[in-house]
């Protein structure tokens, strides 16, 4: 059962951080609630107060400069899967968008909450790491930028501070000739194993958090077609190892290493194509 809490409306990015740095450990966050609720409703965490970010303006909007997407915090799923900014700059993104979860948690869920909340099983921050996306935040006084590959530190923990909001994703568009790929694999309701090709590879959710995998990428970069497929397998176990798969009810720690080197040749094929 939901156990009564107090709604906070702040209307700027400085009012929420002020409310979060007052209220410490008995305030939340709250966007679109898809995860906060159901964690609160099973008693899995309680907040006496919820920081509604809806009214803050200007976190909900997608901008295109010469070479980055800037994605508002704000945006739900549904708005990523439709935008036309995302088909031209950023399809494998879009695609994954249009993949996520189901349409009732996509309509309201939005991209802020699913990279803040840390679920390891999540599909975006496994692209973004590929992407060499950076995750803008905001305090009352500051501002920072947090590369994606370090913003994720362990099963539902990040790099935020508590009093800190995500505002921003800044995402860089590949070349022309850029070639970007996501792909994921499961038979529950969240993805099981999800690796992502691009300026780097990483891959998600068969372990705590998603990962950058300087190792495999050595084992890629810079070779002739031929001799980066020669590698590949070698690549999908070394990303295997990198991914720190935990064995459960997705299935054992040996099986999600073998399914990141499949779904890594395949992504690499789907790159290259
Ligand atoms: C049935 C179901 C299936 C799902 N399947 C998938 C899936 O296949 N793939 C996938 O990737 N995800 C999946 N999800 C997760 C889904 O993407 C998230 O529930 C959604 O994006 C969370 O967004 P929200 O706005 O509802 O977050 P909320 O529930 O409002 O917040 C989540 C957490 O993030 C914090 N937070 C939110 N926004 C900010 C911010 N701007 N700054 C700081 N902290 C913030 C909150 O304090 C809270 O701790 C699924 C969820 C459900 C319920």
């Amino acid at each position: 059962m939901l156990r009564r809490f107090r709604l906070e409306e702040p209307q700027s990015v400085a009012e929420v951080s002020e409310l979060l740095g007052r209220f410490g450990e008995s305030a939340k966050v709250y966007a679109g609630g898809t995860e906060l609720l159901l964690a609160m409703k099973e008693g899995l965490v309680q907040y006496e107060r919820l920081v509604n970010v809806k009214n803050v303006t200007g976190l909900n909007e997608i901008t295109v400069t010469d070479g980055s997407v800037t994605i508002g915090a704000l945006c739900t799923h549904h708005q990523l899967e439709t935008s036309a900014a995302l088909t031209e700059k950023l399809p494998a993104l879009k695609k994954l968008e249009q993949n996520v979860a189901n349409v009732r948690v996509r309509q309201v869920g939005t991209i802020g909450g699913n990279l803040c909340f840390a679920e390891p099983h999540a599909d975006p921050g496994t692209l973004l790491i590929a992407l060499g996306a950076k995750l803008i935040t905001e305090k009352s006084s500051s501002k920072r930028e947090i590369a994606a590959e370090d913003f994720f530190v362990d099963a539902y923990e990040t790099a935020l501070e508590a009093d800190e909001v995500l505002t921003k994703i800044q995402v860089p568009v590949p070349a022309a000739n850029g070639r970007s790929a996501y792909l994921k694999f499961g038979y529950l309701e969240r993805p099981s194993v999800g690796v992502a090709i691009a300026f780097n590879l990483a891959v998600g959710c068969a372990g705590p958090a998603p990962r950058r995998v300087a190792e495999a990428e050595a084992l890629l970069e810079g070779k002739s077609k031929d001799e980066a497929e020669r590698n590949l397998a070698q690549a999908g176990a070394v990303a295997g190892r990198a991914a720190q798969a935990i064995s459960d009810l997705h299935g054992s720690q040996e099986y999600k290493e073998h399914i990141v080197g499949v779904l890594l040749k395949r992504a690499f094929q789907r790159a290259l194509s």
